[in-house]
């Protein structure tokens, strides 16, 4: 979903930003004043929690509903913080092709356990690969603590957070490190993925998919592997498919100029996205439907790993100005 997501290879790799670097003001001002910071690019994110709103089971149905524009306000939350928490980057994807391809043609996982995979890569390898998966546990984590807590804004917020990387690691392009295709001669197709496709087809999808099981396990969150697996499983079909459309379009018609908040970008044509998405054969629904379904999965088995606590409505009603300076005190 995210342009932001670029910027992470726009810096060297093994670059960590020191206090001094993280400029408060800077930040604040990007985030009032540039409209494409919260204007563009995440209406997918959004509409994501709107629908697992819609999908999770009853009590957490009723309490997400309450705080229903809450909850899709703050779906970018983690995009933001990428701008201006050290570490941040790196939580939202995973380069699965950086860890190789075994004798047998499938791919190499690295372990699922934190301290194993750091003895086998070293943290800072792993972090340059991107720690999606291993953060989507700990964020797991949050929310059960967040509900044994009974902290409404904290339950909120952690719920934001990890409905936000779950649906990024949903991303084919977020478990490569091709991830714009820059190596393969396919630049900017990560915005046309994940962007312009879901801005232009996703009212016409059947979101909601099938009925959830009412079942939890405290391991479903291990499933996140299986997410990883099943996204780079697509980027054959991501990559090919826009093969093919650009050589069927044409590059002087596969371009054209579009207006996003204040700035003027080329970016793949109407007649690309129609003919791309085409091609796709539905991946870009079933992947934000799967995304969906994870999301309220994840939220109920914490709630019940938490012990079913009893939600308590509390006031809510801090403005986002109110929230970023209590962050900026912290
Ligand atoms: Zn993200």
């Amino acid at each position: 979903m995210h342009p932001f997501k670029l910027l992470r290879h726009n810096r060297p790799k093994n670059s960590r930003w020191n206090n001094n670097q993280r400029n408060y003001g800077a930040w604040i001002i990007a985030v009032i004043s540039c409209p494409c910071l919260m204007g563009w690019g995440f209406a997918a994110h959004r509409k994501i929690v709107d629908v697992a709103i819609q999908h999770v089971p009853e009590p957490l149905h009723e309490f997400f509903k309450h705080h229903r524009n809450w909850l899709v306000e703050h779906a970018l939350d983690a995009d933001l913080r990428k701008h201006s928490v050290i570490g941040e980057a790196e939580k939202h994807y995973i380069d699965l092709d950086e860890f190789g391809i075994s004798e047998y043609d499938s791919m190499c996982l690295p372990p699922a356990r934190w301290d194993e995979a750091i003895i086998l890569y070293g943290e800072k390898c792993l972090r340059d690969r991107g720690i999606g998966p291993w953060n989507v546990a700990w964020q797991y984590q949050r929310l059960v603590e967040a509900f044994r807590s009974q902290n409404q804004r904290r339950i909120l917020q952690c719920a934001a957070d990890l409905a936000h990387y779950v649906a990024d690691l949903h991303v084919p392009l977020h478990t490569s490190a091709n991830y714009d295709g820059a190596a393969s001669g396919q630049n900017g197709i990560h915005a046309l993925w994940e962007t312009q496709l879901p801005e232009a087809y996703m009212d016409e999808y059947n979101l909601l998919g099938p009925d959830l099981p009412i079942s939890w396990s405290p391991h479903c969150v291990d499933s996140i592997w299986d997410v990883i697996i099943e996204s780079h499983r697509c980027l054959d079909l991501v990559f090919n498919a826009e093969k093919e459309t650009m050589e069927e379009i044409g590059e002087t018609n596969a371009f054209s100029y579009t207006i996003r908040g204040k700035a003027r970008q080329k970016m793949r044509s109407e007649a690309f996205i129609s003919c791309y998405h085409g091609k796709l054969n539905g991946q870009v629904e079933q992947r934000m439907t799967r995304s969906i379904q994870a999301c309220s999965i994840y939220w109920y088995a914490a709630w019940v790993q938490a012990g079913q606590p009893q939600l308590q409505e509390q006031q809510t009603n801090k403005s986002r100005l109110d929230a970023l300076i209590e962050w900026l005190k912290n």
